[in-house]
């Protein structure tokens, strides 16, 4: 039901991330519905310190000068003049491929790369008619750094195409059009070889915190005024999945507001396996999840993250058409209020919120949205402080009721107070310099109440209820 995993960085470092899940069950008149409701999950927004080299860093080039010091400096400086070039004339060619990309150049693509590897050429092939399916308003490379001997790529492509091979780790900036104004940064590892006046890519790997849908599988992509869905492979979505989440996507912005991008990207694996590859799930259990949001920047401050919400074909599955549209507004909720991104905001009032909307309007009832809560209150377990942080491990057996009680909490405030008093808490708390005080500083500012009051009236408005 619940699980955790850690997902390895590009480097191979790992670390440690969560996910919450649930699944919860109720009974309609005639059918049995599985609803499963997710939170999200809270990736590093940048890769661990010391994993790359700070951007602008110049290409480290590693020269060893076997010669007397009279004619070490002329041949210093002949060889730091080759290395020079070298870049220059790879970063032309990475010029002439981000131009063929922009312009849906296949051939012009695949000219840059060399072509004697049936399996890298099919690759290729595969990523550029990818690329030329979405709408692409930018596509640049920047050479972010060489890697020398010490890594095992770099050595592996000098053996494989000789000592000339050079590997750098390259950022692709790249804009979706109508995804706001500023590019979001994707991370590569791409080697080249020199080939007759000019130079080769034999190796293009993504190395970001996830992969590129792009990269992994044979894309559909559907487009519509506010949803950019990319389907991977035999992936089959719902008819109507495209119409819910735009009608998520306006039912967030009256809820929340319209400071947020208004649109969303959704990617729909072909199967839950697919989904565990794109996170680098390393072999976790994907079972108990429906959908999860996820934000990744690789950037500089400038840089804007790339909020995805991605769907677990197999989750998906077990849903009904309520179940999707709940897990939906509940995950695009969290892309808009950047709750994707990694942060240590109070859990309670972010999920409680996520969940207090993703419920709203659907017309299920407060039993089956609390239920285990209920029945915990009615064998006297009631809870006694507002859900953290840890209630919500995937480890905690008692993680449903973290959910809801978080949403029993954010729906006394909407019925106490009323939904604007909720946002103008939330937004307020956002602001708040220290997150471990935001929650009790935005009740105490906003309704005049602090934490200890809210949970007193929260216990007692469950026990009522139970
Ligand atoms: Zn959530």
């Amino acid at each position: 039901m619940s699980e955790s995993f850690a997902q390895s960085a590009h480097d191979g470092k790992s670390a440690p991330t969560h996910f919450y899940s649930r699944i919860r069950f109720w009974f309609g008149l005639a059918t049995v519905i599985a609803l499963l409701a997710v939170a999200a999950v809270p990736t590093l927004l940048l890769l661990p310190a010391g994993s790359k080299p700070a951007p602008g860093a110049p290409p480290s080039v590693a020269i060893t000068i076997p010669v007397s010091p009279t004619v070490a400096a002329p041949v210093a400086g002949l060889l730091a003049e080759q290395a020079r070039r070298d870049q220059n004339a790879i970063s032309q060619v990475l010029s002439i491929r981000a131009n063929a990309v922009t312009a849906k150049q296949t051939d012009a693509f695949l000219q840059t790369t060399e072509q004697s590897s049936v399996d890298f050429t099919t690759k290729q092939l595969r990523l550029i008619t990818n690329l030329n399916q979405l709408p692409l308003e930018q596509w640049d490379y920047e050479l972010d750094g060489k890697l020398d001997g010490t890594s095992s790529l770099a050595r592996q492509v000098r053996r494989t195409f000789g000592s000339n091979a050079q590997t750098y780790q390259v950022k692709v900036r790249y804009a979706l059009t109508g995804f706001g104004d500023k590019p979001t940064v994707a991370l590569r590892t791409m080697s080249f070889i020199p080939q007759g006046q000019t130079w080769k890519v034999v190796s293009d790997i993504d190395s970001g915190r996830f992969r590129q849908p792009w990269d992994e599988n044979y894309l559909s992509v559907v487009q519509g005024p506010d949803v950019l869905m990319m389907v991977m492979g035999s992936a089959k979505p719902t008819p109507s999945l495209m119409q819910q989440a735009s009608q998520a996507v306006a039912a967030v912005t009256t809820f929340w507001g319209s400071d947020w991008q208004r649109k969303v990207e959704i990617v729909i694996p072909a199967s839950q396996r697919e989904l565990g590859n794109l996170l680098r799930g390393n072999g976790a259990d994907y079972s108990s999840l429906a959908a999860l949001a996820t934000a990744e920047g690789n950037g500089g401050p400038d840089d804007v993250p790339t909020n995805v919400v991605w769907v677990n074909p197999s989750g998906f599955a077990k849903i009904n058409s309520l179940g999707r549209t709940i897990v939906l507004r509940h995950e695009i909720l969290h892309v808009a209020t950047g709750a994707a991104i990694p942060n240590d905001f109070p859990l309670w009032l972010e999920e409680g919120t996520a969940e207090y909307f993703g419920y709203k309007d659907s017309g299920v009832k407060q039993d089956v949205i609390a239920a285990n809560l209920l029945q915990a209150t009615r064998s006297g377990q009631v809870p006694t402080r507002l859900p953290t942080t840890k209630d919500f491990s995937p480890l905690n057996g008692q993680l449903d009721q973290a959910y809801e009680g978080s949403w029993w909490a954010v729906r006394y405030i909407v019925q106490t107070y009323s939904e604007q008093a909720l946002l103008r808490v939330y937004r307020n708390a956002l602001g708040q310099a220290d997150p471990a005080t935001a929650a009790d500083r935005a009740l105490r500012e906003e309704l005049g109440i602090d934490t200890a009051q809210l949970t007193a009236a929260w216990r007692a408005s469950i026990k009522a209820a139970a």
